[in-house]
């Protein structure tokens, strides 16, 4: 007898909730048992294809199910690739992938997640339904067979056993059932073709069972005319073996056969995405390559999107055989987020992975995939903006991501699918939208960065700007700044900060009594600079501000908001400061100036208090913190006493 094992401590959880959580689907898990079985004979077919004179072909292959109510078994077997002991272990023993604490917290929100859909452990599945499993499998190339065997929870052992052909035999004993449920559904054979119907008829292999039938008894069939009797026919019960699926790959399919809970079926049970996907792009190609490609846009990102061990790629197949489960290169890094397959006849079968990365024809297919995907997108933006929105929300960043991080290579494909947050419209806007509606005059795109919309329509530099009916973008995502630093101009126009100095908004006439008053009142201004040296590089006066005193501009390329973003960047510590050059602007039209015009010659040591509380201030507005609270405190109550 072998020894048992338990199961891995997150396997035994995922198994806990598994079994005692109200599931609404129980079915599923014949789905997951095909699937299993189907992917392992396409990883024997695609190996025996590769060696060449294996001798075996596409018909050697298929899927075996068999019920029998008598002993409450049902029964899944293929004779795909199989495995070995260690391979049973290793397998069936612990989830493939895991995210167990994320399913955890998800588990919390969302009352009827499909754990499995998610996950992909769908072998544990079929402890919903079973209270014993028994695995018997040969791996391909060898002669031992192996048993896998448990009974639940407590965990399973591994022992040698007889097994003639290669493959692998799952031996399912159904649960009796209880008062709530009914497991018994599981051993009907018009339930089972039900499933399979629904859930794996596009399964490439035939799947097959035993079903008995009832049919006129041939000698009565066989009677001769004119001699009928006018007796009942004889029924006789026979047992005749039956193809269940339709075995049509839907990618092979026309497009107006499929409906669309066929396409969404199909990707939720492929890709164990619980989500309907947004859109489904279904095409083929003729001439320079020939392929299908049958593409889904998901509704939510995965929960490890956005984290480096997200693995991009989409299925590919050569001629109907899956030759790689994610192959990256067929994927654009900006449009990862897509998941799908490939199929075509243009590619050998004996590549391998790294020559395939060469392969002329592969990159031309990834060329047109990309076209059709940023085609597909368009056509969301302008003709299903809500929907459009949607998918923004999730992988937006990724767009603006790739933009940046190919130093804005391909503003061609991106630019136009990214989306802003603006102080005129609730929605996020587009730049060509922007373009659209500015005012002729116009000369730059403006932007401001900031928490929120609203926190930047506070901000004082805003005032001026909405009252000259001038959009302001607002930028709230980290990348946002430097990404429009890259790209410089859109058609023509430059991208700039309503923070930055030299904004010029000012009319010539504006500009021409700014210059007036800034010669008078010279000392005043040198007088406040010299009183915050070193922490702004000039004060100046500014006709941009309209019922506040003070703003904070900066001058040169680097931002405050670039400051904080990137003196909080891992590794920041230690290197020299990224400072940006700020440059305090005082209304020129404020009734602060007379005050500290005055104070100039009154009190001139006061006039450095008031300087660093305008620059306290403006700091605040900025969503800065101030730089000495205790200090600013003091000075607000000295002023109030
Ligand atoms: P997933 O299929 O999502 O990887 P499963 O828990 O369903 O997770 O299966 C775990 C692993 O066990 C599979 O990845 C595969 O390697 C192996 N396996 C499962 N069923 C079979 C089978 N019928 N034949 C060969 N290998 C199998």
């Amino acid at each position: 007898m072998s020894e048992k094992k338990p199961f891995q401590a997150e396997s035994q959880r995922m198994l806990d909730l598994m079994i005692h959580s109200i599931y609404t689907h129980k079915e599923i898990f014949l789905r997951e048992l095909i699937s299993n079985a189907s992917d392992a004979i396409d990883k024997r077919y695609y190996h025996a294809l590769q060696q060449g004179d294996s001798g075996l072909g596409r018909e050697h292959f298929g899927i075996t199910i068999a019920a029998d109510k008598d002993a409450r078994t049902l029964t899944v077997a293929d004779n795909g690739c199989g495995m070995n002991g260690e391979e049973l272990e290793s397998n069936l023993g612990t989830i493939a992938r895991s995210g167990s604490l994320q399913f955890k917290s998800e588990l919390e929100s969302a009352e009827e997640i499909d754990i499995i859909g998610q996950f992909g452990v769908g072998f544990y599945a079929a402890f919903m339904v079973a209270e014993e499993i028994t695995v018997r499998s040969r791996k391909a190339g060898e002669d031992q067979g192996w048993r896998w065997h448990s009974v639940g929870a407590d965990g399973f052992t591994v022992e040698p056993c007889e097994k003639d052909e290669t493959g692998t035999v799952i031996i399912l004993r159904i649960k009796d059932n209880t008062e709530e449920e009914n497991y018994d559904e599981f051993l009907e054979s018009y339930r089972i073709r039900e499933l399979i119907k629904r859930y794996s008829d596009y399964i490439r292999y035939p799947i097959r069972m035993d079903v008995e039938t009832s049919r006129p008894k041939e000698s009565a069939a066989d009677a001769p005319e004119g001699e009928d009797d006018g007796a009942e026919p004889e029924w006789e019960t026979v047992t005749e073996t039956q193809t269940l699926n339709s075995m049509s790959p839907l990618w092979r399919r026309n497009k107006n056969e499929v409906t669309q809970e066929e396409y969404e079926q199909f990707y939720q049970d492929t890709f164990h995405d619980m989500t309907a996907p947004l859109r489904v792009l279904h095409s083929s190609a003729e001439g320079t390559a020939t392929y299908q490609a049958l593409l889904f846009f998901p509704a939510k990102a995965p929960y490890n999107y956005y984290n480096k061990d997200f693995e991009k790629g989409l299925r590919l197949y050569a001629s109907g055989v899956m030759i790689m489960e994610a192959c990256k290169d067929l994927l654009p890094d900006c449009f990862s987020f897509v998941r799908g397959l490939v199929d075509s006849q243009d590619l050998s079968l004996n590549i391998s992975r790294e020559m395939l990365q060469h392969d002329r024809q592969l990159k031309i297919i990834a060329k047109h995939i990309e076209k059709k995907i940023k085609s597909e997108l368009k056509a969301m933006l302008d003709d299903e903006r809500e929907k459009y929105n949607e998918f923004y929300q999730s992988f937006g960043l990724q767009l603006k991501y790739s933009l940046y991080a190919g130093y804005g290579m391909q503003r061609d494909l991106l630019l136009d699918l990214l989306l802003f947050r603006s102080t005129k419209e609730e929605q996020q806007v587009t730049l060509a939208e922007y373009l659209g509606r500015m005012p002729e005059e116009q000369t730059a795109i403006y932007y401001a960065c900031g928490e929120s919309t609203e926190q930047i329509r506070r901000l004082p530099q805003s005032e001026r700007l909405e009252e000259k009916g001038i959009e302001i973008l607002c930028l709230t995502d980290d990348i946002d700044e430097f990404l429009l630093k890259i790209l410089h101009e859109y058609e023509g126009k430059e991208f700039r900060s309503i923070s930055d100095a030299g904004l010029e908004l000012e009319s010539e006439e504006e500009k021409k009594s700014l210059e007036q008053q800034a010669e008078t009142k010279k000392p005043l201004l040198e007088a406040m600079k010299e009183a915050l040296a070193g922490k702004v590089d000039d004060v100046c006066l500014t006709a941009r501000l309209k019922s506040h005193p003070v703003c904070l501009a900066t001058q040169g390329g680097v931002t405050l908001e670039m400051e904080r973003i990137l003196s909080a960047q891992p590794g920041a510590a230690g290197q020299p400061p990224v400072k940006a050059s700020r440059v305090l602007e005082l209304n020129a039209t404020h009734p602060i100036m007379e005050r500290l015009t005055a104070l100039q010659t009154e009190n001139p040591a006061k006039v450095k208090d008031y300087a660093s509380l305008l620059y306290s201030q403006a700091l605040l507005m900025e969503g800065f913190p101030v730089e000495d609270p205790v200090a600013f405190s003091n000075m607000i109550c000295e002023l109030m006493v």
